[in-house]
């Protein structure tokens, strides 16, 4: 839950950022506008936690130094039990009464809006199976319908555009051409690609109401868009302003799933454009700059972090730490390795070699003279430990690695910094050396 928490809050704060971003490209074109208010959809799809993690695994990639330890004499408090029991107890998931009642309420109300738009989508298919196909010269097929609604475009892979029998009846040639440019232009920009993408999203997050305000953004902006284009391609602002005001009083403003419709946002502020006399400036060098620097800090800020956090959790020594209990069961040799790592102390791993655990104790290592017996044998290994302070995963395996050596070979691991050639191997001895990359 604090994770759910952690990302909505998030998103919140980048939707606010887009919020301000907006009002800074107010008089730009409404395509930018759209595009920002479709991030901070996606923003909800892609918590920063993945791009967090992302960064994680490469700082803990990255080399790093080996703390010079010539022999490891110290005695550990290391207990092994011959059986994987030692980890009972851990299992104490039983959901609260308050997290169950939340997911059931949130599970209905996904559902609920799933189920309206699969009506409403349903209603639009069999309207759509009595409607005539219309010889036009379009890139997608048309269909006249009887029905009382407003021209638009239904599916998203496969677009087909609806007009109705009045429009075609009361509107002159050159305003029946303004509707189809603007719901062409609906069907270039792939809007109910993006419109149901957003509406994944408001069935996942129905319980944010910044989602559906997005929403309402999204619908605004994609309007104005494929306004600005029908007058950037020469149709006359008072004969488009006339179809739409023709268009709206004859269909009853139709809400169907799927449909980008072209009485779709506000009337009155979409007239006012329209029919105004200036033109959406370009964008400048500043607002361009400041919407590539915002994205640039979304996207590589987290991995940044990640990759800071991870480094410095890789080489952090942590203090001293003691394992509690190690169980070491023989597994099968198979391909596959399975370790979970928990930072509050516990450690699970499946199928892994002396060799594996090396690797990730020391991940730049080599093994002289390669013996064989730690290739040989594989294990399912549990443990459990407590650390004076914050233990790093790598300082973790080289613990366990020192304890289980120690108890359960004849082999020592010795390690020494920089030695790349000449290493020298001990026979019945392990010696991981760090070679420089
Ligand atoms: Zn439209």
């Amino acid at each position: 839950m604090t994770a759910l928490a952690l990302h909505l809050w998030q998103s919140t704060l980048v939707l606010i950022a887009a919020w301000g971003l907006t009002r800074v490209c107010r008089r730009n074109a409404a395509e930018i506008r759209y595009w920002i208010w479709l991030c901070a959809s996606l923003k909800f799809l892609l918590p920063f936690s993945l791009l967090q993690q992302l960064g994680d695994y490469l700082g803990r990639s990255l080399p790093a130094p080996i703390t010079l330890a010539p022999r490891w004499i110290e005695t550990g408090s290391a207990l092994f039990v011959p059986s994987i029991d030692g980890v009972g107890g851990l299992n104490h998931s039983v959901l609260p009464n308050l997290t169950t009642i939340a997911i059931t309420v949130w599970a209905l109300g996904s559902v609920a809006l799933l189920l309206r738009w699969l009506t409403q989508w349903l209603a639009m298919r069999s309207m759509l199976a009595s409607a005539p196909y219309l010889p036009m010269d379009l890139p997608i097929p048309v269909r006249v319908t009887a029905a009382g609604l407003t021209p638009g475009v239904f599916g998203v892979f496969r677009p087909v555009l609806i007009l109705p029998r009045a429009v075609m009846r009361e509107l002159s040639a050159s305003q029946i051409q303004t509707v189809l440019a603007h719901e062409m232009c609906h069907v270039r920009r792939r809007d109910n690609l993006t419109a149901a993408i957003h509406k994944l999203i408001e069935v996942a997050f129905w319980f944010h109401p910044l989602v559906w305000w997005i929403g309402a953004n999204l619908l605004r902006e994609r309007e104005a868009a494929c306004d600005e284009s029908v007058i950037e391609d020469g149709h006359e602002q008072v004969v488009y302003a006339e179809s739409l005001l023709h268009v709206c009083r004859l269909g009853v403003t139709a809400r169907f799933a799927g449909v980008a419709a072209s009485s779709g946002g506000d009337l009155k502020q979409r007239m006012t454009s329209i029919l105004s006399p200036e033109r959406a400036s370009p964008i400048d060098q500043p607002r361009f700059a400041l919407l590539l620097m915002t994205a640039m800090a979304l996207c590589y800020g987290p991995v940044l972090a990640g990759v800071t956090t991870g480094a410095a959790r890789a080489t952090s020594d942590g203090g001293r730490i003691i394992f509690e209990a190690i169980t070491l069961t023989s597994s099968e040799p198979v391909w596959w390795r399975d370790a979970k790592f928990d930072p509050a102390g516990r450690l699970s791993l499946d199928h892994v070699s002396l060799r594996d655990l090396i690797a990730r104790a020391y991940p730049d290592s080599r093994v002289n003279g390669d013996p064989e017996l730690i290739d040989r044998v594989y294990y399912d290994i549990r443990a459990s430990w407590r650390s004076d302070s914050e233990a790093s995963e790598r300082s973790v395996y080289r613990e366990l690695l020192k304890n289980i050596l120690r108890t359960n070979s004849n082999l020592q691991l010795y390690v020494k910094q920089g030695c790349d050639i000449d290493c020298a191997w001990v026979p019945g001895e392990l010696v991981a050396g760090r070679t420089y990359l």
